[in-house]
């Protein structure tokens, strides 16, 4: 299947001023018909309106479409499909890097969608495409469920799911995406479908860690039970890196599912935010959540604490306190974060880590994180999904703010310079949602590439919709070339 004539041309052409003023009238009519609005560059709240969250990308797409309902969705597919334009679909910007630049696209802003409702007897969470991990867990939680969020409350529960997601009930539960239970999706054209395992169930395995095709206006998803959460973090100074690292990848190996460790190097910065012990401070910290009691939770961690944490808050916690033990930003910012699935985990990796990190290539990596895989994130044979787990034992995450010393490109060789040094360990597969560099879809999802670009090309046989890592894979890589 190849790109229909008209959209090849609006795509490839410089628009004319034919074009241009064509474009100009549906966007005005689309306004008129939007229950949200439609914002353009000359808009007072321009800027506001294509900011990502991700503040170092500056996204210029040619009008921004503030949804309010489904139906706003769908009219702008209708008025893109006609128009031969794409369609960025965005709830919270946080992967923005990863989607490319927006030139002559439809930025689709999804946040206002943001509705939760909880089934606590069906255990089940219907959220809309705005939705943050923060609206589902302050909705959730009061019931004593919890769904399969990672570690920061303000990311959207679709991108987050649509790539996989791993967080701190991945080793017991799996992927946030193998908890999608059914997804409204508008396609181009306008028609808004249910993918679910009995219908359109080819978009619904897409869309369960394979990036999907359309919009998703909705998910259904499983929650869980978590009656007893043990969760916090023990604090060494920076100088213990190295006997705290070997110890705790010879522990993991031991622990049981219910258990997910983070094993970090930071360095705090010097802010008043910040307590006094922390301004400043290099650190390296073990954070752990434990699905079970607190004498569990002491017996498992207890080669850990032999090492005597200067400070130690790993206690009994309610299911609230996963959303902020990773202490990641609450506002927007600018900075370069990347990630590497590493297949093995030994004293080589470790020390090749610590001598990256402290090397100048490295020095303004703020977070170099050690995150435990395996159990229920490891793929699962027979599951109905595009992505079914993540073959690795560790996926090391580096970020580096860009800061007035360090614009965006060297943010990102520093953290580039980290993760290099962890490449002799990495893993065949990548995981999407750590991966904001152009990476070919194979890396990401192996021999489930094919099937993808024949269930996207059905639905969007144009490529309306942009996604994620879409500038470096499938169809649009194969027409580029
Ligand atoms: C601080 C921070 C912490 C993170 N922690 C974790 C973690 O613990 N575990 C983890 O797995 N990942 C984590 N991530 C990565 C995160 O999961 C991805 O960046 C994810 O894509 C963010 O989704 P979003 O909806 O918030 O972002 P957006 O940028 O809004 O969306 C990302 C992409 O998802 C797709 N998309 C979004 N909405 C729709 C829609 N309605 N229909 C169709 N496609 C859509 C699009 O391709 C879009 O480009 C983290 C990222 C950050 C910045």
């Amino acid at each position: 299947m190849s790109l229909s004539a008209p959209a090849v041309a609006a795509r490839t052409a410089s628009p004319t001023r034919l074009g241009v003023h064509a474009l100009d009238v549906a966007l005005d009519g689309l306004s008129d018909r939007l229950d949200g609005a439609l914002v353009r560059p000359a808009d007072l709240d321009w800027d506001a309106a294509r900011a990502a969250w991700q503040l170092g990308v500056d996204q210029h797409p040619v009008a921004v479409v503030l949804a309010r309902s489904e139906a706003d969705v769908a009219r702008t597919l209708r008025l893109a499909t006609r128009m031969g334009v794409r369609v960025a679909p965005q709830s919270s910007g946080h992967g923005a890097v990863a989607l490319g630049p927006l030139d002559g696209a439809i930025l689709l802003r999804m946040s206002a969608l943001s509705a939760v409702v909880i089934d606590a007897e069906a255990r089940t969470a219907t959220v809309g495409a705005g939705a943050t991990w923060g609206d589902v867990s302050d909705a959730a939680a009061p019931h004593g469920l919890a769904g399969l969020s990672g570690s920061s409350r303000t990311v959207g529960v679709v991108g987050y799911c649509l790539g996989g997601g791993i967080g701190w009930l991945g080793r017991l539960h799996g992927l946030g995406a193998g908890t999608i239970l059914a997804a409204r999706v508008a396609l181009p054209g306008g028609a808004v479908v249910i993918a679910s395992p009995s219908e359109h169930a080819d978009l619904f395995w897409a869309l369960r860690g394979g990036g999907g095709a359309g919009v998703v206006t909705e998910l259904t998803l499983r929650l869980f039970d978590v009656p007893h959460l043990v969760a916090g973090t023990l604090w060494w100074p920076r100088g213990r890196a190295a006997e705290v690292l070997t110890a705790w990848a010879r522990l993991i190996p031991t622990l049981p599912h219910e258990v997910t460790t983070v094993a970090r190097v930071v360095r705090f910065p010097d802010i008043d935010a910040l307590p006094p012990h922390l301004r400043g401070a290099e650190l390296v910290l073990v954070q752990a959540a434990v699905v079970g009691s607190a004498g569990l939770a002491d017996r498992l961690l207890s080669p850990l604490r032999e090492l005597e944490p200067f400070m130690d808050d790993v206690a009994p916690a309610p299911l609230e306190t996963l959303g902020h033990l990773a202490m990641d930003p609450p506002e927007p910012s600018a900075g370069v974060a990347e990630g590497l699935v590493l297949a093995t985990l030994d004293a080589a990796a470790i020390d090749a880590w610590l001598a990256a990190l402290d090397s100048p290539d490295c020095a303004g990596v703020v977070s170099a994180d050690l995150r435990q895989l395996g159990g229920a994130l490891a793929p699962r044979a027979g599951e109905d999904a595009a992505l079914t787990g993540i073959d690795g034992a560790v996926a090391a995450v580096a970020v580096a703010p860009v800061t007035p010393h360090a614009d965006a490109a060297a943010a990102a060789a520093m953290v580039e310079a980290a993760l290099a040094s962890l490449a002799p360990w990495a893993g065949a597969h990548q995981y999407a949602n750590f991966v904001e560099r152009p990476i070919d879809e194979r890396a990401l999802v192996g021999t489930a590439t094919d099937r993808l670009d024949t269930v996207r090309l059905s639905y969007d046989p144009d490529e309306t919709v942009m996604r994620r890592h879409g500038h470096a894979t499938g169809r649009a890589a194969v027409d580029a070339a």
